[in-house]
């Protein structure tokens, strides 16, 4: 009888060393010492470890830093300890210094009914490093969009304001034109920018479905000249097509092929005072490679690898003088890779820019 109990308890024992085993998070049981008693192989994984640790003290093997990178002192936090306590604030350092983001929450482990007091605590580790950077981007993106926002409201709303006393008045009504004028410029603006919000919120979810269609590369680039040559020829700019005469039929996304190369061309007559807007289109093997060029004001090589970041606008005063949201070429980035097209650039301060698109997908 008494062996029969024995092997029972030790396939139950078996059952919830297997169990605790397969758990996703970091499972450590330690004693009223504050010794492991159990490890699972999550939390051997999370403290990169493949050393048994059982035995040894929790606040040896776990080293644990707060928001404002200060020690934890986890003896001392297990001891106050008398209900779960769960956290995603602590970060988990290693001994090379790196840390991560932990979520961790620690249950006391109370003695049968009838005991008093406590006989250990069972702790459950996750990382959620990738899940903090994630919202610390949402934050960041958030408090940037408003702050965004914020200037071009202020000035329509200070103009109709100043348009709604000015006829109240019924003064002078000359200053009645440049208001409404600067008020209809900036919700332009405003406008402008949801709509790039809302397809940049799309592409981040990726819910742009990529529909492919067979394109005609010579009557595309044909088209986009024709469409921008009056925008450039207000900026006194030349704007023509140097196309490879053997490229044939190419297959992506027409929509967002367009979209890309409508970006740079907009970039190139906006960011231009002077010569030639090329837009050209060569084979390379099974690709395509568009190339939009301008003599325009060029991108200082610091600038170069931050322009395809969220709102980034150069600070030279030449960029500043036409408006911009600084998420066109985000959004360009993001279409590239739905469609596996490659984006390139060259260029140089005060000499013009080259925004390359490499789109591999010729019959
Ligand atoms: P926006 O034009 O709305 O500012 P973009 O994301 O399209 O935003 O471009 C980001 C920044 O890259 C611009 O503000 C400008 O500083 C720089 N840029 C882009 N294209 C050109 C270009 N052709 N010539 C010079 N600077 C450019």
């Amino acid at each position: 009888m008494k062996l029969k109990d024995e092997s029972l308890q030790n396939l139950e024992h078996q059952r919830l060393v297997s169990l605790i085993n397969s758990m996703g998070d970091g499972v450590i049981a330690i004693d009223q010492d504050f010794k492991i008693v159990i490890t699972n192989g999550a939390a051997l994984n999370i403290l990169d470890v493949n050393d048994t640790l059982i035995g040894k003290s929790i606040h040896q093997v776990l080293h644990l830093i707060d928001k404002t990178n200060q020690s934890i002192n986890l003896k001392q936090q297990l001891m106050k300890t008398n209900t779960v306590l769960s956290t995603r604030d602590w970060r988990l350092v290693y001994q090379n210094e790196e840390a991560i983001n932990m979520y961790l929450s620690i249950s006391p482990v109370r003695l049968s009914y009838g005991q008093s007091g406590m006989n250990g605590y069972v702790l459950l580790l996750r990382d959620i490093t990738r899940e903090k950077s994630l919202e610390e981007e949402r934050d960041e993106f958030i408090s940037v969009v408003s702050h965004e926002l914020r200037t071009p409201i202020a000035v329509a709303e200070g103009n109709v304001g100043n348009a709604i006393y000015l006829l109240e008045k019924n003064t002078n009504n000359e200053q009645l034109a440049p208001a409404l004028q600067q008020a209809y410029d900036q919700i332009v603006f405003l406008s402008g920018m949801i709509n790039d919000l809302a397809t940049l919120s799309r592409a981040e979810r990726g819910k742009l479905q990529v529909n492919t269609e067979a394109i005609n590369v010579h009557q595309l680039v044909q088209e986009l000249v024709s469409n921008y040559q009056p925008q450039a020829k207000i900026k006194k700019l030349i704007i023509e097509s140097d196309v490879d005469p053997n490229l044939e039929i190419l297959y992506t996304s027409k929509l967002y092929l367009r979209e890309i190369l409508q970006n740079f061309i907009t970039n190139a007559i906006k960011y231009s005072s002077k010569g030639k807007i090329i837009i050209q289109a060569n084979r390379d093997q099974q690709a395509v490679v568009f190339r939009v060029s301008d003599n325009g004001i060029g991108i200082s090589k610091s600038d170069q690898n931050k322009v395809f970041d969220k709102f980034f606008r150069s600070e030279d005063y030449r960029t500043r003088q036409s408006s911009g949201t600084g998420l066109g070429l985000y959004i360009t980035k993001k279409l590239a890779k739905l469609i596996n097209a490659e984006i390139s650039l060259e260029s140089e301060l005060d000499h013009g820019s080259t925004f390359s698109l490499k789109v591999s997908s010729l019959a």
